[in-house]
């Protein structure tokens, strides 16, 4: 097989044979095909697309490309949850020891932020002594025992799609929707993953702008999920204003820390709780959405999340003082309240520059492997749809410069949009694609 023969196939709108994606994938990883041909390849794709039997060939090909973790000797069903990425998202934080204190164990491998999006390591490390880092046997040896495991990758997990991937960044090849989906998909498959929660984000703040597009993308990988034997299911949430008030590192974890003791805003704890239900759906622990609903609620109430987030940094070397006075957590030098410039109601906060206001402050990385500040970030007051009264407090920021204090203060405040008459809140979920097989 000749691989400019593949990029020909698909430049030419054909359907490329298992064989032929078997081939150029593990080529591919094996350096036998050199990136600009890998590069070709991904731009025809991108502009002529694949058929979902190609798009899971695709995926199972990455999976298959280097390190596959077994599970099934450790627990019952591999379930898993993945967002496509945005700003305040700290769901995993809540979710997984919602979900493990309600009787499924959860073992997950989880990214760092990049751009505007920021990376749930990250923000665990902001607690003192908390490793990411975990080996295989660490990571299956603490599944085993506490049931919950939130780590980076262990091992040499899908290493096609880690090359194929940064070739894509720089390659104007991103956002392609079957390469996304099978990058997504390879992961979690690699990872042992058979019951999956794919939390697609869509709006200013996400990949997929339009609620169309993060259908597209969360149907498609559903149909991956099926195809390569796991059942998915797909959620589609806003990602138009942050979620909850927090966006940083630090801030991020105290919020999450409230939350799972009850005291979190109410749109991050109801995506949090919607989430995790439907989790339970995906194992035998409950028959429908609703009975998994109603198991999380008391879970919920029980305050046994929050001590199975304890136990889980624990575990993982974290110092848990924190996670008992999250007021330990060191703050910014400068902690800034700007309040609102007029009366009126919300009709934006916009995510996506908030994510990257973040970013300039120093709580994300604009570069691979850049550190990123534990202690900075930004908080909003308030959600599209609320009323807000001329100086009240809109947002806060924490830095640690004044210089970065100033440049990101006019860009929040022009973050923010208003209007003289009321405005309707934004929906939390559009829609859910579950899988009834
Ligand atoms: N996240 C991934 O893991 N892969 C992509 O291609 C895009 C987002």
């Amino acid at each position: 097989m000749r691989a400019v023969d593949i990029i020909i196939k698909k430049r030419d709108k054909e359907e490329l044979s298992t064989e032929e994606i078997e081939y150029f994938v593990s080529a591919y990883t094996r350096d036998e095909i050199p990136d600009y041909q890998a590069a070709a390849w991904a731009m025809a794709v991108l502009l002529n697309g694949m058929s979902p039997r190609e798009i899971t060939d695709l995926t199972l090909a990455m999976a298959h490309s280097g390190d596959m973790l077994d599970l099934s000797e450790t627990v019952d069903i591999g379930l898993d949850k993945h967002s496509t990425g945005g700003v305040g998202d700290k769901t995993s934080l809540v979710v997984l020891p919602l979900v493990v204190a309600s009787g499924v164990p959860v073992g997950k491998m989880s990214g760092r932020g990049l751009g505007f999006s920021g990376g749930t390591l990250d923000k665990m490390e902001s607690i003192p002594g908390y490793r990411t880092d975990l080996t295989k046997s660490e990571f299956l040896s603490q599944l085993e025992t506490i049931g919950v495991v939130l780590t980076g990758q262990t091992g040499d997990l899908a290493p096609a799609d880690g090359k194929l991937y940064a070739l894509r960044d720089v390659t104007g090849t991103v956002p392609s929707v079957p390469l996304i989906a099978s990058s997504i998909m390879s992961k979690k498959i690699a990872a042992g993953a058979q019951r999956i929660v794919l939390d697609v984000k869509a709006g200013l703040g996400a990949f997929m702008h339009s609620v169309d597009e993060a259908r597209r993308l969360a149907e498609l990988m559903v149909e991956i999920a099926r195809l390569a034997g796991r059942r998915a299911t797909g959620l589609i949430s806003d990602m138009n204003q942050p979620l909850g008030f927090a966006v940083g590192n630090a801030i991020e974890v105290k919020e999450a820390i409230h939350t799972l003791q009850g005291n979190g805003p109410a749109d991050f704890t109801e995506h949090c709780l919607h989430v995790a239900a439907h989790m339970l759906n995906l194992t035998d622990k409950a028959g429908t959405v609703d009975e998994g609903r109603e198991i999380v609620e008391k879970v919920y109430q029980s305050g046994r999340a929050a001590d199975k987030f304890r136990k889980l940094v624990s575990a993982q070397g974290g110092d848990v003082g924190y996670v008992d006075d999250p007021e330990k957590f060191p703050k910014a030098e400068m902690i800034e309240s700007v309040g609102a410039p007029r009366t009126g109601y919300l009709t934006r906060v916009h995510a996506r520059v908030v994510g990257e206001m973040a970013v300039v402050l120093g709580a994300g990385r604009s570069e691979k492997g850049q550190p990123v500040k534990h202690d900075v970030g930004i908080e909003v007051h308030h959600k599209v749809g609320d009323f807000v009264k001329e100086g009240e407090a809109l947002f806060t920021i924490h830095a640690d410069s004044r210089e970065l204090l100033e440049e990101v203060r006019p860009e929040l405040l022009a973050a923010h949009q208003w209007s003289d008459v009321p405005v309707e809140p934004l929906p939390l979920f559009y829609e859910a694609i579950v899988d009834q097989q």
